[in-house]
């Protein structure tokens, strides 16, 4: 738990969120500033900085992620394609500076990302 994270305020239940899934290792729930039709964010509850931060031993955790966020794209009906995004670092995009997922859908995307 990193005092001022707030995904880590979420998963202790200091902020709210629309909750979509949770277990021992890992939740998902609604961005609140939605990019698409459906955007939900998958996340660990151990306190890991983003991507570059994941140790050999976070890989089934990972794992348990992506495969999570298939399940919710699955869940949510996203038939035609979806998106799934890990912003590493302030050039890409990160603001929250805990692993977090994006899972995107619900509209047609464009590539390059911006
Ligand atoms: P990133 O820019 O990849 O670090 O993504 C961070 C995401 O967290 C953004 O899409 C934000 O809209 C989202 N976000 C920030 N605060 C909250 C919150 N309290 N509840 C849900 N999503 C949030
Ligand atoms: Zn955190």
């Amino acid at each position: 738990m990193a005092q001022e994270c707030i995904f880590c305020k979420i998963i202790n239940g200091d902020i709210p969120a629309t909750l979509l899934y949770e277990d021992d290792d890992i939740l998902a729930f609604n961005d609140i500033s939605p990019q698409a039709p459906t955007h939900m964010l998958v996340i660990p509850r151990k306190h890991i900085t983003g991507p570059d931060a994941l140790t050999e031993a976070d890989q089934a955790l990972i794992g348990k992620l992506v495969k999570l966020g298939t399940d919710l794209a699955a869940k949510a009906g996203l038939t035609d394609g979806f998106r799934l995004v890990m912003n590493n670092g302030e050039s890409a995009g990160q603001t929250v500076f805990h692993l977090h997922m994006h899972v995107l859908g619900g509209r047609a995307m464009t590539w390059p990302p911006g």
